[in-house]
């Protein structure tokens, strides 16, 4: 009899399958490092982390936001809608003015010689792009995964439930040899127009670039790391550097001091 008690039964069953089955097969198996990101960063922070696949370049982004802490949301890079306000400012007319200013005296210094800047802010998505691609990320990030394994297994199947406490202790605690060239994602100076990199070009080529590879050879010997230091200081004044770690010469910060688009 169809109406018999453990027919229903049966049949509902079948049906919570039936309900059930698809449902799980189209939910993506979430990867254990998410759910601690989650739990340890501000949610743009963590959803900058969901941009990162790989685990090591993933733990090394996440220690660094762990260690800047509260200072991250104020320091985290502008929204699109964000550099789009500071594009039609008075804050980024004054940027641009110093550094046509700087332009002009290094111009006028070095005969045959020009400044180039890509003065446009730096999105998050750029940040992540270089992130995920960096070589020297890549050479931290194998060193942090190793050590990582070492304490909490190899198997990413090892990580599934680990406590988000232990996880941020051992970030924290974490002291690699090998460091990233390159900001973590969001937190880039370049990100809230508080950065520039001035080059150094002849006849349109590059001559000194941002790669630090080249540092010695394009920067040191030439000394346009002294030249240019020099025109910043004579029509640059809100400028202040160059970043020596990592070692950038042609990295300086923007500090106007009464800056109102900067949040
Ligand atoms: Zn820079």
């Amino acid at each position: 009899m169809l109406h018999r008690s453990s027919d229903v039964v049966a049949i509902s069953i079948l049906m919570l399958i039936a309900i059930a089955t698809p449902c799980m097969a189209l939910k993506p198996y979430p990867h254990p490092l998410a759910g601690i990101c989650e739990e340890l960063v501000p949610p743009r922070a963590s959803q900058a982390l969901a941009d990162i696949p790989d685990p090591g370049r993933k733990l090394l982004a996440l220690r660094i936001y762990l260690r800047t802490g509260s200072r991250l949301v104020q320091r985290w890079s502008w929204t699109d809608e964000e550099i789009k306000a500071f594009q039609a400012s008075a804050e980024q007319q004054a940027l641009l003015k110093e550094v046509a200013a700087v332009s002009a005296h290094f111009a006028q210094a070095n005969p045959g010689f020009q400044i180039y800047v890509n003065a446009a802010v730096r999105s998050l998505d750029v940040q992540i792009r270089n992130w995920n691609s960096n070589e020297s990320v890549g050479i931290a990030a194998d060193e942090i995964l190793s050590r990582w394994k070492d304490e909490f297994g190899p198997d990413v199947q090892a990580w599934v439930g680990l406590d988000p406490k232990k996880a941020r202790n051992w970030l924290n605690g974490f002291e690699g040899a090998k460091r990233a060239a390159i900001a973590a994602p969001g937190l880039s100076f370049h990100g809230q127009a508080r950065a520039i990199d001035f080059q150094v070009t002849q006849n349109g080529a590059m001559i000194a670039g941002t790669s630090s590879k080249d540092v010695e050879h394009d920067w040191r010997t030439p000394k346009w790391d002294v030249k240019l230091k020099e025109s910043i200081l004579a029509a640059g004044p809100s400028f202040r550097g160059p970043l020596t770690s990592p070692d950038e010469p042609w990295h300086y910060e923007y500090d106007p001091g009464n800056r109102t688009a900067v949040k």
